[in-house]
């Protein structure tokens, strides 16, 4: 098993991961009920999706039968790029290039058919936020890091500037310990919220927040007025709670050159994209996860910013 394990994670890092990590596929009891309780309080919004598939969500082997072990994979996008301290239609930095959706899967595709190599007979499923997985729940309970203050995941050597990826297997892994919890009496995060969307530690009240209302709400949804005469000059997303964080003050660069901001552009002003044409924002962002809002919902950011600016 742990020659087996070393080769796993050896593969994972020669594919581009950044970290790996390992967790056994226990259920996740003490994680789903805060999950749940997350939900019941309506912090998800209008994101439905959340509430379903809830037994695979609490235990992988739902999902793959007979699973043994979640490999829990991070992958750095940090770019040493920064916003304008003015800047009005800012784009969260996640999004300045390639989707990850488009990115990340055949990378684990490829530690798939690795694993089909290393320990022949076993069966594994990728996901990274493509499905009823509790990734961040299994980034801890891996130790690829600790949930920070502000719900990020966090590691000392990249901060929290990483997507998350998880592959479900069959195959017997030994496990990691968990990582200790590096926050402190820290508190930058929940007090530089332009919205106070940081409830709780390692809660966030989505309806609060500036990424669920630029990037997950309906376009045909108005933008509520405390949030919008707050969004601090973002079109798409936030970061301000990763801003803040003393972690990400010295993180490496990311080796992944489709993150680089496209057209060199880390915003966009709010007049540009109310004059966007449907085919030329299809042409535009055409891998982009700014195509997600759809142009409807990108031209209501717009028009909140233009709004909470005059
Ligand atoms: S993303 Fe922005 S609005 Fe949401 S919790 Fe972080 S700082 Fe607050
Ligand atoms: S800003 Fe401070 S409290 Fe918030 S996640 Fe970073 S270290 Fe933790």
């Amino acid at each position: 098993m742990h020659r087996l394990t070393q080769e796993v994670k050896a593969a994972a890092l020669e594919i581009g991961f950044d970290a790996v990590a390992i967790a056994r596929a226990e259920p996740l009891d003490v994680e789903f009920e805060r999950y749940r309780e997350w939900i019941d309080r309506g912090y998800h919004g209008t994101m439905s999706y959340m509430e379903r598939n809830l037994e695979s969500r609490h235990d992988v082997t739902h999902i793959v039968e007979g699973a043994r072990s979640v490999i829990v994979l991070a992958k750095n996008y940090f770019t040493p790029h920064q916003h304008e301290a003015d800047a009005c239609g800012k784009i969260a930095r996640y999004a300045w290039g390639d989707d990850y959706h488009v990115v990340l899967p055949p990378m684990l595709d490829q530690l798939c058919q690795r694993l089909e190599v290393l320990d022949p007979g076993s069966t594994s499923r990728r996901y990274t936020d493509t499905g009823p997985v509790l990734e961040k729940q299994w980034a801890v309970r891996a130790g690829l890091g600790w949930q920070g203050k502000n719900g990020n995941i966090l590691r000392r050597d990249i901060g929290s500037w990483f997507f998350i990826a998880v592959v479900i297997t069959t195959a017997e892994l030994e496990p990691d310990e968990p990582m200790e919890d590096f926050c402190g009496t820290c508190t930058a995060c929940i007090d530089a919220c332009p919205t106070s969307a940081i409830v709780a530690n390692s809660l966030v009240d989505a309806t609060r927040c500036i990424s669920y209302w630029t990037i997950e709400a309906k376009a045909e949804v108005e933008i509520p007025l405390p949030i919008a005469q707050n969004l601090d000059g973002w079109l798409f997303g936030c970061d301000v709670c990763q801003d803040v964080c003393p972690w990400n003050r010295f993180q490496t660069q990311t080796n992944e050159t489709r993150f680089e901001p496209r057209l060199g552009q880390l915003s966009i002003e709010p007049d540009q994209i109310l004059t966007l044409q449907p085919a030329e924002f299809t042409e535009r962002f055409r891998h982009s996860p700014l195509k997600r809002p759809k142009l409807g919902g990108l031209q209501r950011n717009a028009k909140a910013l233009k709004t909470s600016d005059e």
